[in-house]
């Protein structure tokens, strides 16, 4: 099982194909959820990000770094890398916390989307705290009830940077700084692509297949 760093915009589903490696006894490892964290703890960070985030810009290179070092340095399962490294300057962080902690087992994929079906994908989904999700607008991912998760029947909420103009924003960042990473992977023949458009269950294999699982 190789480790694998997830690139991809927003919405390109990353979290559903993390979900499946979890399963396998992955590590998943999201900046975004541990800034989201921070958030909810109210911590000196978590004020710190709060505006920025919801903007849907990127939170500094050094703040996100330090809590990837933290969590590689303690880390002893395979890993999923989700949703970092957004920058080139992050990769090259990346790269050399990888050389010192002797971590050459890893491959890159990149989940590819247009951003008009990654919006749709966006404003559609909403989530429950008992972790369910849905979508509003595919329909066998719709709730039975509107508004109501059917698995536990709690009230579905939207992520707080779900709406267009942040979904736009955080996307645009996403494509402006994605070339240089990709060419900076694709020199070290670590780079696979794979169209996040062909189904789920199509993308789960042919991700396992990279990952030798
Ligand atoms: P995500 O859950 O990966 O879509 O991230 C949500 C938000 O967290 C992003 O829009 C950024 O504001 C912030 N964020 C997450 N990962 C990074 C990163 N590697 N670098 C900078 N900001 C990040």
């Amino acid at each position: 099982m190789k480790n694998v760093i997830f690139i991809a915009p927003p919405s390109a589903g990353k979290g559903t194909q993390s979900k499946e490696l979890i399963n396998l006894g992955y590590d998943h490892i999201s900046t975004g959820d541990m800034l989201r964290e921070e958030i909810s703890k109210k911590s000196d960070l978590g004020l710190k990000i709060e505006d920025i985030m919801k903007s849907g810009s990127l939170v500094s290179d050094d703040i996100v770094f330090e809590l990837i070092n933290k969590r590689l340095k303690n880390n002893s399962k395979p890993f999923i890398l989700d949703g970092f490294p957004r920058t080139l300057n992050q990769a090259k962080l990346l790269d050399n916390l990888f050389n010192e902690l002797n971590i050459d087992n890893y491959e890159v994929v990149y989940l590819d989307i247009a951003m008009e079906e990654a919006l749709k994908r966006a404003l559609g989904r909403l989530t429950c705290e008992c972790g369910a999700s849905y979508n509003i607008y595919y329909e066998p991912l719709k709730p039975k009830c509107d508004g109501v998760c059917d698995v536990c029947g709690k009230a579905l909420v939207r992520r707080g940077d779900d709406n267009e103009e942040s979904f736009r924003n955080r996307f645009s960042t996403f494509l402006e700084n994605n070339e240089p990473i990709k060419e900076f992977y694709n020199s070290k023949n670590r780079l696979h692509v794979i169209d996040a458009t062909i189904g789920n269950e199509i993308v789960t294999d042919k991700i396992k297949n990279i990952l030798d699982i």
